[in-house]
């Protein structure tokens, strides 16, 4: 049998339609890549304007990677963390994160990716109050558009319709807000400024009424990204912060995409001005070669957590695969890489071009709403009409036509759930006269999307 009949036979491909699957098989089999490219079964070579799921930073099939692998391997594959056991790297890793974090934190908690993280997350936050003695301190914010994650409480988080339906999500001590989606949200004629007031001041009315005793935390990506790139007001998350303070709420900074230098500097809480009392991290810290995830804790959090050995005893959380030596090396490599070819100050650069790009071949199409971005994360939001704004009538379908198109141009971009939104976060490597390419390939795929439309 073809892999592909094996795949369509045996295979539950994860956000997928499933009844589409079961008729078709998959959509393609990519079975190589190198640097920003991937190549099909067919020897087709597509450039990955995606860098897979936001994730493989440092390119595929970077050699040094593969030769951190296989030495930790040789060594040591695998120990568990359990009962106060230790291994070498994740010991390493864990100081190194502490050093590269952009506020001051104390504590390094692994997992395996970027949901299970947040899930730890709001355990913590619980714990935390438990020990503190508010037990009714509990709820979590999250924002509409968000993305933190699938599993049974993050799921819950992500403030997307469609990762809810059919589950019985959200939990029922999760909240959403609005997000600072600019295009749509913004009052006509109100600066970026005033947006961020009328945002921090619907928080404030929006814990009040809640309860402020019954609210724990909020969470958020400092730069959205599957909900649409969505770049906050610089002065949001200051404004946020203030009225989290006031009601003794933690902030939760959601760095799974733009953490290791996604947006041209090392996490996205250095770009938009946000002091998390935790941090989850995944996908760039190894570039998605070895799964990973880690929760960074801050002291005044962890000293909490201190004091809860007295009342519950041992930390009754934790995975098989927390804190994986194979994880830990993929980590300090990818690390070691980011570091010494200066890729953190290339995304800057070519962010720049990436954004000039996208200025050039997409600000004056009648169907471009809005373009935005920050660093290599970038995306073109596609309306039916500029003046007066409106939206597509079936959501998604204009995105989903032009990615499409992209693909038979050999660009692999996304189209974005929550919006006719096609996104870009090409790996960190991707070379200007790639992201010329893949920036041509969109628009030409544009320009195939709107024939179909007539
Ligand atoms: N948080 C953010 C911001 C993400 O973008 C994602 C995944 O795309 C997650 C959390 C969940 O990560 P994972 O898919 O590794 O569970």
């Amino acid at each position: 049998m073809h892999v592909e009949e094996l795949d369509r036979n045996y295979l539950f491909h994860p956000m997928t339609n499933l009844a589409a699957h079961a008729e078709n098989g998959p959509h393609m089999t990519i079975v190589e890549g190198h640097g920003a490219t991937v190549t099909d079964r067919a020897g087709r070579d597509y450039l990955d304007a995606m860098a897979g799921l936001w994730c493989v930073n440092v390119g595929y099939a970077h050699p040094e990677m593969a030769e951190a692998l296989r030495e930790q391997a040789l060594k040591l594959p695998y120990f568990h963390a359990f009962s106060s056991m230790g291994t070498d790297l994740p010991a390493r890793l864990s100081e190194r994160l502490i050093n590269m974090a952009p506020v001051p934190m104390s504590k390094v908690f692994y997992g395996n990716s970027g949901s299970d993280a947040n899930d730890t997350q709001a355990k913590l936050v619980w714990y935390y109050n438990n020990v503190l003695g508010r037990p009714m301190k509990k709820k979590i914010i999250a924002r509409r558009r968000g993305y933190h994650g699938v599993t049974v409480l993050s799921g819950g988080l992500t403030g997307l319709k469609n990762l809810h339906d059919g589950f019985d999500l959200p939990l029922p001590m999760i909240r959403h807000i609005r997000p600072p989606h600019g295009l749509w949200e913004r009052e006509p004629g109100q600066t970026d400024d005033e947006f961020a007031t009328t945002l921090a001041i619907e928080l404030d009315r929006f814990i009040v009424n809640e309860g402020p005793e019954t609210v724990a935390a909020l969470i958020a990506e400092p730069v959205m990204a599957a909900g649409g790139v969505i770049v906050p007001p610089d002065t949001y998350f200051p404004k946020i912060q203030e009225v989290l303070d006031k009601y003794d709420v933690l902030l939760i900074a959601d760095e799974v995409v733009n953490g290791f230098g996604r947006l041209g500097v090392s996490f996205g809480s250095v770009s938009t001005n946000m002091k998390p009392d935790l941090m989850t991290v995944a996908k760039g810290i190894t570039s998605a070669y070895v799964p990973l995830s880690a929760v960074l804790v801050s002291d005044k959090v962890w000293q909490v957590l201190l004091d809860g050995s007295a009342k519950y005893g041992s930390f009754g959380h934790g995975y098989t695969y927390s804190a994986h030596p194979l994880a830990a090396a993929a980590a300090m490599t990818n690390l070691d890489i980011i570091e010494r070819d200066g890729l953190v100050d290339r995304v800057a650069e070519n962010g720049k071009l990436l954004h000039e790009l996208l200025h050039t071949a997409f600000a004056d199409h009648p169907n471009v709403g809005e373009i935005r971005g920050r660093g290599l994360m970038a995306a073109v939001e596609f309306v039916e009409s500029r003046e007066p704004l409106r939206p597509f009538a079936q959501q998604g379908a204009f995105a989903g036509a032009v990615t499409r198109a992209a693909l038979e141009n050999g660009v692999i971009t996304r189209a974005l759930p929550a919006a006719d939104t096609v996104s870009f976060s090409p790996p960190f490597v991707t070379t200007p006269d790639e992201l010329e390419r893949m920036v041509a390939g969109v628009r030409a795929g544009l320009d195939h999307a709107v024939g179909e439309l007539r």
